[in-house]
C-alpha cells in the first residue's frame, strides 16, 4: 500500500510558524507521525528562543524553508512511548535540543558527535526531511535524541541549557578551556554568553566578560559572578588585559572585528567562534603567528554530552536567566532579542498558552 502525508503524520499539531522571510510567526494546524516503536512522543512545556530561531526565520542564512516551526530549546512531560523505548516512560520529564535524528553508523555517530554526521536531522528547517520545532503543543522523535530531565532542575529555566548551554559547555571541554585557574573571555552577554560565565565559573575559571553594553556590568558580576567585565569600544579597559587570556568563547550574532579578541589572547591562547554572523569574519593573520594562537568554531554537542551538560548544571544548579513570554508575544520577542533587549533568554510558556481558538 501506498502511504501519503496523512497516513504518514496522523496525528494533528499546532505550532507558531514563519511563513516567509519577514519571519512574522503566526498559529499553523500541522500534522506529525505516529509513535513509532522507538520514539518518544512528549507534550511541549516550555520552548527557549535562541537567536539562531531569528536567523532561520529571516532567511540571514539563506536556507530557509517555509513553513517554518521553530524551537530546539524545548522541554516537556511524555505522554506516549514505543514498544522498544528504554531510556524513558510515560510522566517523565524530558528534553529535546537542536537535532532529532542522524544516521547512527558513520565515524561522529560513533563518536558520539551525531552534530557533525552529514546526515543529521535539525529539529527544524531540516535538510533531510521536513521537521517543525518546539513553538509547538507537542512533539515526537527517536529516543535517542531525547534528554532525560534531572529532577531537581526547573524546566523553564533549564530550557535554554539544550542549545545555548551545550553550545558553550562543550567547546569548553573540548578546547581544554575548563581548567581551574584559566582565564577565560566571554563575548557577548546573550543567552549563549550568560550560560557561558556560569559554566566557566563552575570549571574554577576566572572569567571577563567583553559586552558592548555597560548597563550588563552589575548583573554579569553580581549575579552571573564574573570576575571583571569589560565595555568593547572602551580602548583603555581593553587595552589593560592585552595578552591576558588562555581562552575566548565569542558568541556575537552580529558583525564584529575578531583582531582586538585575538590581541587579548597569550600565547598559545584560543579563539573559539560559537556566534554566527551571517556575513565571513576578516582574520588577520600575523597576530596568530605571533603567539600561534588558534582560532576554532563548534557546533553544539553530542547527544551523550548534552545530557552530561544537562546532569552537570543540575548539580551545580546553572539556570537560565529567563524572561518567560506567552507564545502571542513571540514576534515582540523576536524584535526585542534583535535589539540584545533581553536578560537573557526569552522562554514560551507553551502548555499554558499555545491553545487552538
Ligand atoms: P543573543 O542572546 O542575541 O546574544 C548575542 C549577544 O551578542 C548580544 O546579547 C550582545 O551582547 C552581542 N551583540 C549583539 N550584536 C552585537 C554587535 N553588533 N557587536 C558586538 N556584540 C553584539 O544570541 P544567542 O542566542 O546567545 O546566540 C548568539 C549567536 O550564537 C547567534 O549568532 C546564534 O545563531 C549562534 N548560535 C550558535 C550555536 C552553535 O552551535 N555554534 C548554537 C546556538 C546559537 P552584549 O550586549 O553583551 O554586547
Ligand atoms: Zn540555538
Ligand atoms: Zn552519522
Amino acid at each position: 500500500m501506498g502511504s501519503s502525508p496523512e497516513t504518514e503524520h496522523p496525528v494533528k499539531a499546532l505550532g507558531y510558524a514563519a511563513r516567509d522571510s519577514s519571519g512574522l510567526l503566526s498559529p499553523l494546524n500541522f500534522s506529525r507521525r505516529e509513535t513509532g516503536d522507538e520514539d518518544v512522543r512528549f507534550k511541549v512545556l516550555y520552548c527557549g528562543v535562541c537567536h539562531t530561531d531569528l536567523h532561520f526565520i529571516k532567511n540571514e542564512w539563506f536556507n530557509a524553508k517555509y513553513p517554518m516551526i521553530p524551537g530546539h530549546e524545548t522541554v516537556g512531560v511524555v505522554t506516549e512511548v514505543g514498544s522498544k523505548v528504554k531510556k524513558v516512560k510515560v510522566g517523565d520529564r524530558v528534553g529535546v535540543g537542536c537535532m532529532v535524528g542522524s544516521c547512527r553508523s558513520c565515524d561522529q555517530c560513533d563518536a558520539d558527535q551525531e552534530q557533525y554526521c552529514s546526515k543529521v536531522v535539525a529539529t527544524y528547517n531540516s535538510d533531510v526531511v521536513v521537521t517543525y520545532g518546539g513553538y509547538s503543543d507537542h512533539m515526537v522523535c527517536n529516543e535517542h535524541f531525547i534528554i532525560s530531565w534531572p529532577e531537581d532542575l526547573p524546566l523553564d529555566g533549564g530550557a535554554p541549557l539544550l542549545c545555548a548551554g551545550i553550545t558553550v559547555y562543550s567547546p569548553m571541554r573540548y578546547y581544554g578551556l575548563d581548567k581551574p585557574g584559566m582565564h577565560v573571555g566571554v563575548v557577548g552577554l546573550g543567552g549563549l554568553g550568560h550560560v557561558g560565565v556560569m559554566f566557566l565559573k563552575a570549571f574554577g575559571v576566572k572569567v571577563t566578560v567583553i559586552s558592548t553594553n555597560p548597563n550588563k556590568k552589575e548583573e554579569a558580576v553580581s549575579k552571573l559572578g564574573a570576575d571583571s567585565f569589560l565595555v568593547s569600544h572602551e580602548q583603555p579597559q581593553i587595552e589593560a588585559v592585552v595578552g591576558t587570556m588562555d581562552g575566548i568563547i565569542d558568541t556575537v550574532s552580529a558583525d564584529h572585528s575578531l583582531t582586538p579578541l585575538i590581541r587579548l589572547l597569550k600565547p598559545n591562547g584560543k579563539l573559539i567562534l560559537v556566534g554566527a554572523p551571517t556575513t565571513p569574519h576578516e582574520l588577520p593573520v600575523s597576530p596568530l603567528l605571533y603567539g600561534r594562537k588558534l582560532v576554532g568554531g563548534s557546533l553544539i554537542g553530542g547527544i551523550k554530552e548534552t545530557q552530561e551538560m544537562i546532569d552537570f548544571a543540575a548539580k551545580h544548579k546553572i539556570i537560565a536567566a529567563i524572561e518567560l513570554i506567552p507564545i502571542d508575544y513571540i514576534n515582540i520577542a523576536m524584535e526585542r532579542l534583535q535589539k540584545s533587549n533581553v536578560r537573557y533568554r526569552f522562554v514560551i510558556d507553551i502548555a499554558n498558552t499555545l491553545k487552538s481558538d
